[in-house]
């Protein structure tokens, strides 16, 4: 089963996509979190990648893609994954289309802009095993100090309050358009995100069991 999953920033879609992967067992390729490992490594598509989020804007289609193209080549893709912010524009939706890329279903996680403000500036993330905490919503039962590996977590640069704006204008410029784009592919699904991330996960379930229950009548 191949799955995306859209949504603004801060929406909750990265913590979506790392429940379903586990239960599910199919990988989560988040293409920010590609980014930041190619970042932190200073290869040339780090590099070139860096300036672009740490504006808060896209980073450019053709370098998207092939990070993108890269992964799903491994072979642990074969039996299918998640997409976490990717595609983000319609062009790389469309690069998708060409390739042959068969989506089964697109989860967009539906939250107010001004709930996703209250949400980045709280969230904290660990730099070397990339699992995502809020300070309110989803602490680490050890404080400042990720609970899966011990590192000491730290705010992304991207998520500074004045970057969250522009994020929000790129996701509402950009992204949003895929919304209609895979609604008319029939694929479309709609979670609205909820203050506990367990009640997201309940209903975010509910989308993939009834996809699957549909699937088996046809
Ligand atoms: P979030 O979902 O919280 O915005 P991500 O970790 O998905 O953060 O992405 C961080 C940054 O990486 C984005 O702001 C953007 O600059 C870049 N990025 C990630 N995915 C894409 C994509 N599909 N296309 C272009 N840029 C991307
Ligand atoms: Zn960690």
């Amino acid at each position: 089963m191949n799955i995306i999953f859209l949504g603004a920033p801060g929406a909750g879609k990265g913590t979506q996509a790392e429940n379903v992967s586990e239960k599910l067992n199919i990988p989560n390729i988040s293409t920010g979190a590609l980014f930041r490992e190619a970042v932190a490594a200073k290869t040339d598509t780090g590099l070139k990648a860096k300036e672009y989020m740490d504006n808060g804007g896209l980073v450019p289609d053709g370098i998207t893609v092939n990070i993108l193209k890269e992964r799903l080549a491994k072979p642990d893709c074969e039996n299918g994954f998640i997409l976490d912010g990717f595609p983000r524009t319609v062009p790389q939706a469309e690069y998708l289309e060409e390739s042959g890329v068969v989506i089964d279903l697109v989860i967009d996680i539906y939250v107010p802009d001004d709930k996703i403000i209250e949400r980045i500036s709280g969230r904290r993330v660990c730099p070397m095993c990339g699992a995502s905490y809020h300070i309110i919503y989803k602490p680490s039962h050890r404080g400042n100090i990720c609970g899966r590996c011990e590192s000491r977590l730290i705010i992304r640069d991207d998520d500074k309050p004045e970057v969250v704006f522009s994020r929000l204008e790129t996701y509402h410029g950009q992204t949003e358009p895929l919304i209609d784009f895979y609604k008319n592919k029939g694929v479309l699904e709609t979670v609205i995100g909820q203050e506990e991330v367990d009640d997201t996960s309940k209903l975010t379930f509910e989308v993939i069991q009834n996809f699957n229950a549909k699937t088996k009548i046809e």
